[in-house]
């Protein structure tokens, strides 16, 4: 086993690795930036190093120095959780160069997957379905870019092959509008992300968000764990996951999830990862592939029973995968909301201190979340500050287990989004399952 795990990240995914470990043996460093000393991943991990001040661009954005807390610490490993540099190839890379164990997949899969086009062309070789589309970057030539708009039909999505977060794609309705939208996303995305490379895909209406979940080992061995359904979301930004996905059928699932662990196998991939999908009309289409642990994970491993960061660790060290894809079983269903410190009306961030926490508790429910009466949420970073989660039988049941947590949920002092929740589970539409990603910002007044 690995014997010294760097954790590079913060808030509640820091304190989900640094419980990995602990069961693990294995010993923990925690880097932070100098505004979350009082972290309680920094106060339980044996040893700790600031390295940086409080923008993340100084600190957990900080490759030399987080870099530098592995090599004076003498670990072995980095695990980067998710967002900050989980994502950044040039950090894999260098991470590896200097002698330690990149927790995740290689460099150049984080690479090919990081470029929309690259990772688009490898998921077809790999008999993935994908949204038609332009099937490579978009030329200069109009006269092309118009043939294969109406090829595609009306309407079509431009989108940035670097782009990430939602940002850096336009959805053209009509010919009228197209060569405009291509010439300004080109631009943004040559600012945003430092790359002009755009490619079009054909705009789904009413769409569903579908994920799968996958470990793969370094002996070329891979299985998925089902899917997520992470349709609720705001601006992009997931609100409410939930394990199995409303409808999806038994065959489906599998049909789907072996294509995925087999592009897994045919690719070299390494580690756990997410294959996102768009699910309209019974189809499922490819949009990207996340190489990481996902914020979304815990309701997968309430459904499994596996533990995806405790696989992450174990091949990371190099073990075969301990489960086989029959082993993989999904029992009941789990559901996750994203608690965040913000109005629940207005979304403004709602930073400070924390004067009183009363976690929920009982059978099926699970509290991930670095809060304490106390600690002070800072205002430099996301303003997510735990999830709850909770199992049951049945959908029907983890949701009333999810009403009777959040009715006992106390956290004053700040403002939290627990209301918006509350509202949500006893939303009609969500009750009943399979809301398309537009729903929320419709319900909300927002689209
Ligand atoms: P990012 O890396 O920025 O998250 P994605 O490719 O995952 O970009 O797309 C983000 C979101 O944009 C999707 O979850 C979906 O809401 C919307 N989207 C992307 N492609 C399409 C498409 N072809 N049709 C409809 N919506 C899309």
């Amino acid at each position: 086993m690995l014997d010294k795990v760097v954790i590079a990240n913060r808030g509640e995914i820091a304190l989900r690795i640094l419980r990995a470990c602990r069961e693990l043996g294995i010993s923990t460093v925690a880097v932070h930036s100098s505004a979350d000393r009082e972290l309680k991943h920094v106060r339980l991990a044996d040893e700790s190093v600031c390295i940086g001040p409080p923008p993340s661009g100084e600190s957990y954005l900080n490759i030399p120095a987080i870099i530098s807390a592995a090599e004076v610490t003498d670990a072995v490993a980095i695990h980067p959780g998710y967002g900050f540099l989980s994502e950044n190839a040039d950090f894999a890379e260098r991470v590896e160069n200097s002698g330690f164990v990149f927790i995740g997949p290689r460099a150049e899969t984080i690479r090919m997957m990081g470029d929309k086009v690259s990772a688009i062309e490898a998921m077809k070789a790999a008999n993935i379905p994908c949204v038609p589309g332009s099937g490579g970057p978009l030329g200069e030539d109009d006269e092309e870019n118009l043939r294969i708009a109406a090829e595609i039909g009306y309407p079509v999505i431009i989108k940035a092959a670097a782009g990430g977060g939602g940002r850096g794609m336009r959805v053209v309705r009509s010919e009228a509008n197209l060569l405009h939208a291509i010439a300004v996303t080109r631009a943004e995305a040559q600012n945003a992300f430092g790359s002009e490379v755009v490619y079009m895909e054909k705009y789904l209406d009413n769409p569903r968000h579908v994920e799968f979940q996958v470990l793969a080992d370094q002996h070329g061995n891979a299985i998925h764990l089902g899917e997520r359904d992470c349709s609720m979301q705001r601006r992009h930004q997931k609100v409410i996951e939930e394990s199995p996905a409303p409808g999806i059928t038994p065959e489906q699932r599998q049909r789907i999830g072996e294509r995925c662990a087999a592009a897994c196998r045919q690719i070299g991939y390494r580690g756990a990862g997410t294959f996102e999908f768009l699910f309209q009309d019974g189809e499922f289409y490819f949009i990207e592939m996340n190489t990481r642990i996902q914020v979304e994970h815990p309701v997968t491993e309430q459904v499994t029973g596996v533990d995806l960061v405790k696989e992450q660790l174990y091949i990371a060290a190099g073990e075969p995968l301990r489960y086989s894809q029959d082993d993989i079983v999904m029992r009941g269903h789990a559901l996750e909301c994203r608690l965040n410190a913000e109005d629940p009306k207005s979304f403004i961030p709602s930073p400070g201190q924390i004067t009183q926490f009363h976690a929920p508790g009982g059978l099926g429910v699970r509290v991930d979340s670095h809060i304490y009466s106390s600690y002070v949420v800072p205002p430099h970073y996301d303003s997510m500050i735990g999830k709850l989660i909770t199992w049951g039988d049945d959908r029907v049941s983890a949701i009333a287990r999810m009403r009777t947590a959040l009715t006992e949920l106390v956290v004053e002092g700040i403002k939290t989004n627990a209301e918006l929740h509350l509202d949500l589970l006893s939303d009609g539409a969500f009750k009943q399952g399979g809301t398309n990603i537009h729903y929320l910002e419709k319900k909300l007044g927002i689209s």
